[in-house]
C-alpha cells in the first residue's frame, strides 16, 4: 500500500497515537490545518473517516512489517 506522498518529517518514537498513546505510524493532516497522529491499529480503524477530512495521510505503517522493534498489538 502506497499512501505516502512526500514524507516531510518522518514519524518518530516520540510521536504518539492520539487515541491510545502507542507509537504513531500515521500522520493525518486536516483541511483545517490541524494534525492527528494514529498508531497502525487506529489508523486502519479510522481510515474511512480520515480520508473524508484529510488533505494528506502520511502512512508509515509499512515499517511494521519490517522491523517491529516496538509493541504492535495489531499490525495488520
Ligand atoms: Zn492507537
Amino acid at each position: 500500500m502506497t499512501t505516502v506522498l512526500t514524507p516531510a518529517s518522518p514519524l518518530t518514537a516520540a510521536d504518539r497515537c492520539d487515541r491510545c498513546g502507542a507509537q504513531a505510524y500515521l500522520r493525518v493532516v486536516l483541511a483545517s490545518g490541524g494534525e492527528l497522529l494514529f498508531c497502525a491499529h487506529h489508523g486502519r480503524k479510522f481510515e474511512p473517516e480520515l480520508k473524508k477530512i484529510a488533505v494528506e495521510i502520511q502512512d508509515e505503517s509499512g515499517r511494521l512489517s519490517g522491523t517491529a522493534a516496538t509493541a504492535d498489538d495489531d499490525e495488520r
